[in-house]
């Protein structure tokens, strides 16, 4: 949608849509991986996994679901968050009645050093709607 030096931005039309989204290459991303997924009703993905060092973490849209992690199981719904390690082993599925649409963000584990306010800097500018 957008580009410039110092930012990107993208319109995900299909967010709602069956199918996964990665952001990666509109963004430019360099720091983590994020994708947005719907799964139809019933579906799941079709495999079992983990990672070699990113941690993922899920953050659910809309609809209902299942989440499998090392043997256990648990529901989802819409405002739920989920941090997944690296070497869980996971799976999701959607509810039999209900799409499951969720961000997943992917981030090397123990990569973080500063966050929030830790990181934050005054800066010059003047947005339209403070004039
Ligand atoms: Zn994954």
């Amino acid at each position: 949608m957008t580009a410039n030096k110092n930012y990107q931005a993208t319109l995900v039309a299909e967010m709602y849509k069956p199918g996964r989204t990665v952001l990666h290459d509109d963004l430019a991303l360099t720091s983590a991986e994020v994708s947005i997924n719907t799964l139809p009703a019933g579906v799941s993905l079709p495999f079992i996994h983990a990672h070699k060092q990113n941690e993922e973490i899920y953050v659910v849209l809309k609809g209902k679901g299942l989440f499998y992690i090392d043997g256990e199981e648990f529901g989802v719904q819409e405002g739920c968050v989920v941090r997944i390690d690296p070497a869980a082993a996971r799976s999701i599925k959607a509810d039999e009645a209900s799409e499951l649409t969720y961000v997943c963000v992917q981030a090397k584990a123990g990569s973080l050093e500063q966050h929030t306010q830790g990181d934050g800097l005054p800066a010059e500018g003047q947005p339209s709607w403070q004039k």
